[in-house]
C-alpha cells in the first residue's frame, strides 16, 4: 500500500514537472542500465559508391552552411582531408535537403581528449534538421571507449530514446564510421504523425540500431514528440562542451 502511494506521488510530481516545460529535470530521462556490450570493430571504412552525393570529399565545405545564419558558409576548419568543429561557430548543415537516405560519415575523437560523461568529444549527427539549434533527430557522437554516461545518451544512441545494441567505440585518435539508413517520418494533413521515422545504423560495421522506430525529435528535457516537416538537411553538432573538438571526413549520402 505504502509503495503504491509513493508510486502515485512520484507520477504526480513528474507530471507536474512536465507541465512546467523547461523546469523538467534532465536526469528524469537518463537511463543507466543495461550497459551495451563492448565489441572490438574491424579496421576498414568504406569509400563513396558511384551513385552517392559526396557531402565532404576532403577539400572544402561547399556543401555545408552555418545553422546560425543559413546565408553564410560553414565556418568549421578544413585541414588534411578532414574538417574539425570550430567551437562557438554553431552547428552546420547541408545545403541540400533529403527525405529517405543512406548516409556514410566518418569521425574522430582527438587522441588527447579530456572530460567525462557527456563532456568528452560530444557532437552528433542530426538526420533531419527540423529547425535551428539542436532541433532534429540525433544519433549521438561521443567518446565512450572508456567513458560512462547514461546509456541512452552514449555513442550510437538515438539520443535520449534508444540504447545502441553494442558499444563499438574505437580509441580516441582513431577514425570511426557510421553507416545510417534513415526513413523519414510521414505526416497527415493535419500535422499528426502517420508513420514514425526509422533508423538502422552501423558503428564501425557493427549493427547498433536495427530498424529502430523513432519516438520524435530529440529532446533534452522531457519526452520526444513529432512536429510536421518535409525534406530536411543533415546537421552536425557544435556541442559547446569544454572538451577538444572532434573531426569529420568522407561523408556521402545515397537518396532512397
Ligand atoms: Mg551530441
Amino acid at each position: 500500500m505504502k509503495s503504491k502511494v509513493v508510486l502515485l506521488l512520484s507520477i504526480a510530481i513528474f507530471t507536474a514537472a512536465i507541465s512546467f516545460g523547461q523546469e523538467v529535470d534532465p536526469k528524469l530521462t537518463e537511463v543507466y542500465q543495461p550497459v551495451p556490450v563492448k565489441v572490438q570493430p574491424g579496421k576498414t571504412n568504406s569509400d563513396a559508391p558511384t551513385d552517392a552525393i559526396v557531402l565532404f570529399g576532403g577539400k572544402n565545405l561547399d556543401q555545408w552552411i552555418s545553422v546560425n545564419d543559413t546565408t553564410k558558409p560553414a565556418m568549421w576548419t578544413v585541414k588534411k582531408n578532414a574538417f574539425t568543429v570550430k567551437k562557438g561557430t554553431g552547428n552546420i548543415q547541408t545545403k541540400q535537403k533529403f527525405t529517405d537516405y543512406q548516409l556514410h560519415i566518418e569521425w574522430k575523437i582527438p587522441a588527447y581528449i579530456t572530460g567525462s560523461g557527456q563532456s568528452r568529444g560530444n557532437s552528433g549527427v542530426f538526420l533531419a534538421a527540423t529547425g535551428p539549434g539542436d532541433e532534429g533527430y540525433e544519433i549521438q557522437i561521443l567518446d565512450c571507449y572508456d567513458n560512462t554516461t547514461y546509456v541512452n545518451g552514449q555513442t550510437a544512441s538515438i539520443y535520449k530514446q534508444t540504447i545502441p545494441l553494442a558499444n563499438a567505440c574505437k580509441k580516441p585518435g582513431e577514425w570511426q564510421a557510421y553507416d545510417i539508413v534513415w526513413t523519414a517520418p510521414r505526416f497527415n494533413e493535419d500535422g499528426t504523425i502517420k508513420t514514425p521515422a526509422r533508423i538502422t545504423a552501423l558503428h564501425n560495421g557493427v549493427l547498433v540500431q536495427n530498424n529502430t522506430e523513432v519516438k520524435g525529435i530529440t529532446v533534452y528535457r522531457g519526452k520526444p514528440y513529432y512536429k510536421k516537416h518535409g525534406a530536411a538537411a543533415i546537421k552536425l553538432q557544435d556541442h559547446g562542451d569544454p572538451s577538444e573538438p572532434i573531426s569529420y571526413r568522407n561523408i556521402w549520402v545515397r537518396e532512397l
